[in-house]
């Protein structure tokens, strides 16, 4: 597929760059920090557009991310998502719902036992209370 060149010129030249994407480097993972779900390397540049209003060509897109190859696809991040993640809702068109996500990776969990759950995996040594917010999955 060819993504890079998707966009036009006039949208490479659209500055100061602000996403709301980040890279979880543990699991190579491009997150949404104002959906709280993970964005599938092939998923990123739609997503920005659809949910954020936001055209960027993709290699500002990893410019912006730091990172020099590609993230999980969405066949990895399927697999990823189910392995991690609670499936967030927002991508199959249901409405999203509250719940909470991790401050640390950005983790997404519908209730607190789950949270929990999390850290006592993934960050023994971190307070569940003072590391979680509350977001959209
Ligand atoms: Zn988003
Ligand atoms: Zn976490």
């Amino acid at each position: 597929m060819d993504m890079a060149n998707v966009e036009s010129l006039q949208e490479l030249l659209d500055t100061p760059i602000s996403l709301p994407l980040q890279v979880d480097l543990r699991y190579n993972v491009a997150v949404c920090t104002e959906c709280c779900t993970g964005v599938a390397f092939d998923w990123m540049q739609s997503h920005l557009r659809n949910k954020h209003g936001i055209r960027k060509r993709l290699d500002v897109v990893m410019e912006h991310l730091n990172i020099e190859g590609p993230t999980l696809s969405s066949t990895e991040v399927k697999a990823w998502m189910s392995e991690v993640w609670v499936l967030p809702n927002a991508i199959k068109g249901v409405p999203v719902r509250a719940g909470i996500a991790c401050k640390e990776c950005q983790h997404s969990a519908p209730d607190i036992t789950s949270m929990m759950v999390h850290f006592s995996n993934r960050h023994p040594d971190l307070k569940t209370k003072d590391n979680m917010m509350k977001c959209n999955i």
